[in-house]
């Protein structure tokens, strides 16, 4: 069988290879038609996308491949046992503008649903800092274990909250009882990374309630917080869950533990 993580690990490797040197460039930004997911896939989506098809095809890891970019693909002789769902490049737009914060998302599940999730990587391309989780045995940052932080409060934490383009007008005056307790805020513009983020302590919270994050940007974060003792949930407070499939939209509050959570749910949802 497949060892996952390390064929992840390969994937990323060749990733980074592609992307580092349009990284920052007008050629990153050259435009390919729209990928699977919707948005216009650039040049630098296309080379990480192409990088990681060849090597799980030169690896001969059999799966189906659900793509933000380039859709659903079966690869190999078995394709129906795994399932590949990735992001290539999240944080594109960093990527072309040269902001160095952008990763690559790869989750492995035997089933295609979030919650079935079973191996992840999210690599940090620009400084070479990968993050990976296996179920049952704790995530890892570069090899070393990480644990979400224990910081109760919203005064002591720094939070992420997901505001782009938000059209869920219901969802703006809870976010403000938020942002009226929260003393630092940050939104660095690659949601899989930022997740990573609050997995090893780095932060303490990310939000995205609206309802336009793709699943392909998280489905290898959320392991990688939950197996690092975070929580990542609805507005409901129901665990999350979702098909893995190019299209397919999330909303969820991540936190780094449970008194940090409660909070922030008392806040959105007083009642
Ligand atoms: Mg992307």
């Amino acid at each position: 069988m497949t060892d996952w993580l390390n064929t992840l690990k390969a994937c990323s490797k060749k990733i980074r290879k592609e992307v580092l040197p349009l990284f920052g460039s007008a050629d990153a930004a050259i435009g390919f038609g729209r990928g699977a997911g919707g948005d216009i896939m650039k040049k630098i989506d296309l080379a990480a996308d192409k990088a990681l098809i060849t090597t799980l095809q030169d690896l001969d890891a059999s799966c189906t491949l659900i793509s933000e970019e380039s859709g659903v693909k079966k690869i190999g002789s078995q394709p129906a046992d795994f399932y590949v769902t990735t992001d290539p490049v999240d944080g594109t737009t960093n990527a072309v503008r040269g902001i160095p914060f952008i990763a690559t998302s790869i989750a492995v599940s035997k089933a295609p649903y979030l919650k079935d999730v079973e191996a992840a990587l999210v690599s940090d391309l620009i400084h070479d800092i990968t993050y990976t989780a296996k179920r049952g045995y704790g995530a890892f940052k570069n090899e070393k274990r990480v644990q979400a932080s224990s910081t109760p409060t919203l005064e002591k934490a720094v939070i992420g909250i997901d505001l782009t383009t938000v059209e869920k007008k219901e969802y703006i005056t809870p976010l403000t009882m938020v942002l009226e307790k929260t003393k630092h805020l940050r939104h660095l513009g690659a949601n899989a990374l930022e997740l990573c983020y609050v997995a090893d302590g780095t932060t303490d919270a990310f939000i995205d309630l609206r309802g336009k994050l793709r699943v392909t940007d998280i489905a290898a974060a959320y392991l990688i917080l939950r197996e690092a003792g975070g929580i990542m949930v609805t507005l409901e407070g129901k665990e999350l869950n979702a098909p893995l499939a190019p299209t397919q939209r999330v909303s969820f509050i991540a936190a780094a533990n449970t008194l940090l959570y409660e909070t922030i749910k008392k806040l959105l949802r007083p009642h």
